[in-house]
């Protein structure tokens, strides 16, 4: 009943039903909240309530009434919401006490300054929370009060030194509020419960709902519960325990205990706690009970269960219990133990780890307990822990890491030229771009560790330098650490950790053997792989462009190839040969330039088969923005202005001129170019053909698919079709090569059903379709303006990231109903970046695809949330 008693209400009406000790009390409804935040009063049954519940409530407490008599009862105002929200709304404790209880608490415990300390924290936080006066306020009278007396510490004021205190905080709510501090103890109440409503429209409690994505009209409930205390000398205390270990998952309780003290003392970590395993020798009998209580929690939750207590005089109390907030290591271990346990089945346990989490087992860390602190901070784009010398250009780091130095590539921003010392480094930082732009891309691709698009740095690759937002400057050769799970950067080297779960995945992930000592978190991912695997109804393959790629993406269990971007296989020296294809002023120039790639290209596929052997592999034909293949216009320019350059410069200057494009993503690429290029997308088909039919007579299983990108009407997709066809006959007359094509543009989307006439396969390349959908280009807009627009709360997430699903998913759907309707055999994938997004996979698994495929680092994450996504919903 979270939703409408909140979590702390829940849990502790929940250990009352399971007989455990929780102190008395009741709980007012989110509901009541949502109708005083709705009409600014409360709900009008809400006082007669109230009183009737205070009156039960009374008389199980054996006849002490709220305030009043000789053993008064007091209780505390908590809040309490649907989702945890720690310390951002507001707390009351000790309501009931005034003048005249003050007095009658000090006999009935025999404690004279505790009754005048209960009284002062009463009116210190009613002050404070429920009358808004400045905390600041009190903790100046505290602090005259200690100086006064000549001591450091409020728990040397004695009792008649409290009393003071006590009449200057009256003062201080008469001088701000024009009242008395109420005595009346139901009006204390009254006013408590209020504040915690109102508390929930709190600044802090409004900006923590925005960025943990908590909706806003939930509202708190409010938890009214008798006082026990934990600071009645040394029989009493108070602690926080876990029923498992929340940061590494191992058996076994775990928490922290305050001899002596209150909650909020744990909390303001004035003293020093100490293991609870030292309860056991202070108070044995409450820590036996304290154990079989967590025992009985967590086989009622069966899970982790964090809780709070406090013990009066030899008295244990249960004052909170919660399934415990865990660490991404935990989160595996604890879900295997409990399926171990037989306290929850397979997949139960499966619903209890995400996709997110297995990201963060797979990269090396930093230790946790370095103290560095960061120079920078950028968009974490690709996690990992990266060590190395600052390099700020392609060559310096793969020639530094050819002489075995470990480097951090440093850009402005990168590009398909920086491809090689991406490769060579061992972590990406930029200073421009967000987390789809080409750094963030490659880089998670390659499973290189990236912080992108860190603004504050300024990076001068001319002078070989950059300059730290304080001023200071980083030369190249100094050792930099980037982490790219938080964005920070570091000067220095910090420690790293390796990741077992990655050697897991890079060793094909067979399951650990009993006989090495098995680390029980590879354990835990293996059970949860193998259930995951055995329950997905979504393939999954990878995109990857080299035979070295492919292989990582068969150990990390892809399923075949779903996009390999043959225009990667042009960089480089080959380059040059593009080049000299586009810029062909006739058929012979262009015949050899085709016959010089042909070859090249032929052994690239080869491989790629070799390396898929038995699985299906799509090889997209050539879709550059032409741009990434011709000299720069602005250097080209200036050559040929100061005549450096030769006549040759000159031709060349007028081609890059008569194909320079305002906007090359939108320019001539995909499908147009093979169109109005002759002969290279059938020099395309012909290597493809050729390679499989080599490696088919070698014995081998090659299973190509050809891939045609940026179709936006079927016209185009016939017209390669029949081209390729009569290739493919041509080439490998015995072997049948399906071909089909991407879904990237609106256009293709909602004429899909024609499209699919022409096709045998559709792969959404849902990048360029969030980038067409949405008018975005893909290159710019994540560092121009996404940060405004995630902070305003326009979209929860980027949708290059995260597939928005009703606009881009519409367009999905809809393609997918027409391609099916009109070809029922259609298979059906997608490959643009959210292919390896834990959300985004079960959208695609609710549309109906056949396969996603994404980066070889990310296969892993998508067989488990497509395991997960076919889950039957929880009961
Ligand atoms: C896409 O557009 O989603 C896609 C996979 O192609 P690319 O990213 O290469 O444009
Ligand atoms: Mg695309």
């Amino acid at each position: 009943m979270r939703d409408l008693l909140g979590g702390k209400g829940a849990g502790l009406a929940e250990m009352t039903r399971l007989g455990l000790p929780v102190p008395p009390g009741f709980t007012l409804t989110t509901e009541a909240c949502r109708t005083y935040l709705a009409t600014g009063a409360e709900p009008p049954t809400l006082h007669g309530e109230v009183s009737a519940h205070l009156a039960a409530l009374e008389e199980r407490m054996g006849g002490r009434r709220l305030g009043r008599g000789d053993d008064p009862l007091l209780v505390s105002v908590r809040s309490g919401a649907r989702f945890s929200m720690p310390g951002m709304m507001d707390t009351v404790l000790n309501i009931g006490l005034n003048d005249t209880a003050v007095h009658a608490l000090a006999a009935r415990s025999g404690d004279e300054r505790f009754a005048w300390d209960s009284y002062r924290r009463l009116i210190q936080m009613f002050g404070h929370t429920v009358l808004g006066i400045d905390a600041d306020r009190f903790e100046e009278k505290l602090a005259i009060a200690r100086d006064a007396v000549g001591v450091a510490t409020d728990a040397e004021l004695n009792s008649r030194h409290l009393r003071g205190v006590v009449r200057q905080f009256r003062d201080l709510v008469v001088e701000h509020t024009g009242h008395d501090f109420p005595q009346d103890p139901r009006e204390q109440l009254d006013l408590a419960v209020r504040a915690v409503f109102d508390s929930w429209n709190g600044d802090r409690a409004r900006l923590y709902r925005r960025q943990e994505g908590i909706p806003d009209d939930l509202g708190t409930a409010v938890n009214v519960v008798a006082m026990v205390f934990g600071n009645l000398g040394p029989d009493s205390g108070t602690g926080v325990a876990f029923t498992r270990d929340p940061a590494s998952g191992a058996q076994g309780v775990y928490g922290d205990y305050l001899p002596n003290a209150q909650g909020e003392d744990v909390v303001a970590g004035i003293r020093n706690t100490v293991p609870l395993a030292e309860l056991a020798r202070l108070d044995r009998a409450s820590y036996d009970e304290l154990l079989r209580i967590m025992e009985v929690l967590e086989n009622h939750y069966r899970d982790m269960c964090d809780i709070e207590f406090t013990i009066e005089r030899g008295r244990l109390w249960m004052l909170q219990t919660r399934v415990g907030k865990r660490t991404a290591a935990a989160a595996f271990r604890i879900a295997t133990q409990a399926l171990d346990q037989g306290l929850i089945d397979a997949e139960e346990a499966l619903r209890r780890v995400t996709g997110e989490q297995l990201t963060q087992l797979m990269f090396p860390r930093f230790d946790v307990n370095h103290h560095a602190r960061p120079v920078a901070t950028g968009i974490p784009a690709s996690p990992g822990a990266a060590v190395g010398v600052a390099v700020f250009d392609s060559a310096t780091a793969v020639a530094r890491a050819a002489a075995g130095e470990r480097v951090v590539l440093v850009r402005r921003e990168t590009n398909p030229d920086d491809l090689d010392g991406m490769l060579a480094a061992e972590g990406i930082l930029t200073s421009r771009g967000g987390k789809t732009s080409h750094a963030a891309v490659v880089a998670r691709g390659m499973g290189r560790t990236c912080v992108c698009g860190a603004e504050e740095l300024r990076v001068d690759a001319a002078a070989r330098r950059l300059t730290l937002p304080d001023g200071t400057v980083v030369a190249e050769g100094e050792t930099l650490s980037v982490d790219g799970s938080t964005g920070h950067v570091y000067r220095g080297e910090l420690p790293v950790v390796p990741s077992p779960v990655m050697e897991y995945f890079e060793g094909g992930g067979t399951p650990p053997t009993a006989g090495d000592a098995p680390d029980e978190l590879v354990t835990a991912v293996h059970r949860l792989m193998t259930e995951a695997d055995r329950r997905r109804r979504l393939g999954v393959r990878a995109n990857a462009d080299t035979a070295e790629d492919a292989a990582r993406a068969r150990r990390f269990g892809a399923r075949g190839i779903g996009l390999t971007r043959t225009e990667h296989m042009f960089l480089g020296e080959r380059r040059a040969l593009v080049e000299r294809l586009i810029l062909a002023e006739d058929d012979a120039e262009r015949g050899a330039a085709l016959d010089a790639l042909l070859p090249l290209q032929r052994q690239d596929f080869r491989e790629l088969f070799q390396a898929m052997d038995g699985l299906p592999t799509t090889i997209r034909l050539l879709d550059p923005p032409l741009h990434e293949f011709l000299p720069d216009l602005t250097e080209l320019s200036v050559r040929v202005a100061t005549g450096e350059g030769g006549a040759a410069d000159d031709r060349l200057l007028a081609a890059v001129r008569r194909l320079h494009e305002q906007n090359p993503m939108l320019g001539l690429r995909g499908v147009r170019l093979g169109l109005v290029v002759p002969g290279l997308f059938s020099m395309q088909v012909r290597a493809i053909a050729e390679a499989a039919a080599a490696h088919h007579a070698a014995g081998g299983d090659p299973r190509p698919e050809i891939m045609i990108p940026l179709v936006g009407t079927v016209r185009e997709l016939e017209l390669v079709r029949a081209d390729a066809d009569r290739v493919v006959a041509e080439a490998a007359p015995s072997l049948t090569i399906p071909l089909g094509t991407m879904i990237e543009l609106p256009r293709a989307a909602l004429t899909a059903g024609e499209i699919a006439g022409s096709a045998d396969f559709f792969s959404f390349g849902t990048n360029d379709l969030t980038q067409t959908v949405w008018g975005f280009s893909r290159d710019d807009v994540e560092s121009s303006f996404f940060a405004a627009y995630l902070e305003k709360g326009i979209f929860p997430a980027s949708p290059f990231e995260t597939l928005d699903t009703e606009g881009v998913g519409a367009l999905v759907r809809t393609a997918v109903e027409k391609g099916r309707a009109a070809r029922p055999d259609l298979k059906l994938g997608v490959c643009g970046e959210h292919g390896g997004d834990p959300d985004s996979v079960h959208f695609f698994h609710a549309a109906g695809l056949d396969y996603v495929s994404c980066s070889p680092f990310r296969v892993p994450v998508a067989r488990l949330e497509a395991g997960r996504a076919a889950l039957t919903p929880p009961t």
